[in-house]
């Protein structure tokens, strides 16, 4: 691969609905987008020759409020792309319902660690030629209906292809980042046959394949967007002709997973485990796996930066070098850690006021709230819980999380955390950070001593939060799904809950086992505790880093 970013080399284009890239930001909802941020950043840091491309998302996405009992409110988010990249003077136009909707881009550069840079383009509506309802298809991130979302689509997939053809970047390979951007694969098809009218569909179809990529996200079918056609038709009628459409895709949806992979050539999921489920919910299709990654520079908190400059100089730009933290002198370890939860407690106690120390066992769990992740499941059994935290030392939890505003289970799963946290208090010190983001994120993963996970398996594509912990020495505690089925070595890098099969109550049991675990160790032999910690960085974190992710994706997916 060229890695000259010169306009004439060939790039990757990766389409993605969201990314998050800079926290001040809110271009992102959750992991999907923080995960494209991380890819982009390595890319930038790797000199890999990528454009990002992705929606505005102007209105940004919701900023979380609790009143005192944990109700979520959610208030928008606007915020201004001028003070962080600049628009360029190129609009291209896509048909919408056979409307021409113009679009502009905003070109951010992210500046890797050798001063490479890699351009991610940010589309957007917003513009006085658009009728009023399309100038805010650029706004919301995740909001509105089929209709709108469709709409998006139609913008990122079709538009994304238009915009990098406007602004001369030439595009070898295009990667799409979930289904969002599958429409892109039609844009490919209709400017072939244009050029081709008497080429069979069959090869036009061949031809796109090897210039696409499609990693899917989610072992759920309802987190795979559809869309009737007969939205779809209405939609699309001034660009293509549904049937064509339906050709790629039969049936009564317009499925853009089923359309994205019968338009790629390399097709994975984020984890073994999650190509595995991803086969058996599509099984005549080729699913291969690139496990997730996060980016060090980003997740590493200050005193840990500081150590790893210390002890492996060049960490930031070949985290392979993780490996030999088997070098660092437990004091070390040690002192970085008590230095980041400091910093974490410090937080919490003057954010709310939650009277935690320093020396107590500490653990995180912050993730979307909603009901496959159980953010509730340390909770099952009360008493047991009261038990384990009433020896010598003691326990306290860290949580934060948003619910997506539609999720009424999910925002009651936090109205229940507000309340067993108001039942525990003169047992178990509980804090839930209200706006969870990749700021409150970065605190968290970095400064408590333990990160709890316990998703419904098979549900958890990968998990990345968990990665970020590990950057940062900070123990596992996870059931056996996504990443950590990979990364799992029991008292070596963390500990388990459960086994490979699903099992709730067996899982209930093995977790009140492995935190009486977690607690002896902790307190009782502190050596073991920080041997752990260095395990997880020279095993984990130089392996679950998104320089290894983007490597792969470069040597099995992008070269010919
Ligand atoms: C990392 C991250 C996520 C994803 O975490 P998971 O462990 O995959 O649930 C979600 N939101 C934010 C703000 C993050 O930083």
């Amino acid at each position: 691969m060229e890695k000259s970013l010169g306009k004439h080399h060939d790039r990757v284009a990766y389409f993605s609905m969201e990314i998050g890239l800079d926290e001040k930001m809110p271009t992102y909802a959750g992991g999907l987008g923080v995960l494209a941020g991380d890819y982009i950043k390595s890319a930038a840091d790797m000199e890999a020759p990528v454009v990002g491309i992705t929606l505005l998302n102007g209105k940004g996405f919701f900023v979380q409020k609790f009143d005192g009992e944990g109700n979520q409110r959610e208030e928008e988010a606007p915020w201004d792309p001028g003070n962080y990249m600049s628009s360029v003077d190129k609009v291209i136009e896509v048909s919408i319902e056979e409307r021409r909707v113009y679009v502009r881009a905003w070109i951010y550069k992210v500046v890797g660690v050798t001063g490479y840079e890699v351009p991610v383009i940010f589309l957007d509506t917003d513009l006085i030629q658009n009728f009023e309802l399309d100038r805010s298809i650029t706004g919301y991130l995740y909001g509105g209906d089929k209709e709108y979302r469709l709409k998006q689509e139609i913008v990122l997939g079709v538009g994304g292809v238009r915009m990098l053809d406007k602004l001369g970047i030439h595009v070898k390979k295009f990667h799409m980042n979930e289904g969002h951007s599958s429409l892109m694969g039609l844009e490919l098809m209709k400017r072939d046959l244009e050029k081709n009218p008497k080429k069979a569909i069959t090869h036009v179809v061949d031809g796109i394949k090897e210039h696409c990529i499609f990693t899917t996200h989610t072992p759920q079918m309802t987190g795979h967007d559809i869309f009737p056609y007969s939205l779809a038709e209405r939609l699309l009628r001034g660009f293509m002709d549904v049937e064509q459409i339906r050709r790629l895709c039969p049936g009564d949806y317009l499925n853009m997973t089923i359309l994205g992979f019968n338009l790629s050539g390399y097709i994975n999921g984020v984890a073994k485990k999650h190509a595995e489920t991803s086969k058996g919910m599509f099984p005549s299709y080729n699913i291969n796996s690139i496990t997730n990654g996060v980016h060090p520079d980003t997740w590493t908190s200050m005193p840990f930066k500081r150590l790893f400059n210390k002890y492996i100089k060049d960490w930031r730009r070949d985290p392979h070098l993780f490996r030999y933290a088997v070098g660092i002198p437990d004091e070390d370890i040690w002192r970085a850690h008590v230095e980041a939860k400091k910093e974490l407690i410090d937080y919490v106690n003057s954010e709310q006021g939650a009277g935690m120390d320093y020396d107590t066992l500490t653990i995180g769990f912050a993730r979307r709230m909603t009901s496959y992740k159980r953010p509730a499941f340390i909770f099952s059994d009360i008493e047991r819980l009261k038990k384990i935290a009433g020896g010598n030392g003691g326990l306290q939890m860290v949580f934060s999380g948003k619910a997506h505003p539609e999720d009424v289970k999910g925002k009651k799963i936090i109205k229940d955390l507000f309340q067993i946290k108001k039942s525990l208090e003169h047992d178990i010190k509980i804090a839930y950070i209200e706006n969870y983001n990749m700021a409150v994120a970065k605190k968290l993963v970095s400064g408590v001593d333990v990160w709890l996970n316990t998703p419904q398996k098979p549900k958890e594509a990968s998990g990345t939060s968990g990665m970020k912990a590990t950057l940062n020495g900070v123990l596992n505690l996870s059931v056996l799904d996504g990443w950590w089925v990979e990364g799992h070595i029991e008292e070596i890098t963390g500990w388990a809950i459960g086994d490979m099969e699903e099992n709730e109550q067996k899982e209930k049991e093995d977790l009140y086992k492995k935190l009486e675990r977690v607690y002896g160790v902790y307190y009782h032999d502190p050596a073991k505790w920080v041997k752990m910690m260095r395990n997880a960085l020279s095993i984990n974190a130089s392996f679950f880093n998104s320089h290894r992710m983007v490597e792969q994706y470069i040597t099995n997916a992008y070269w010919d």
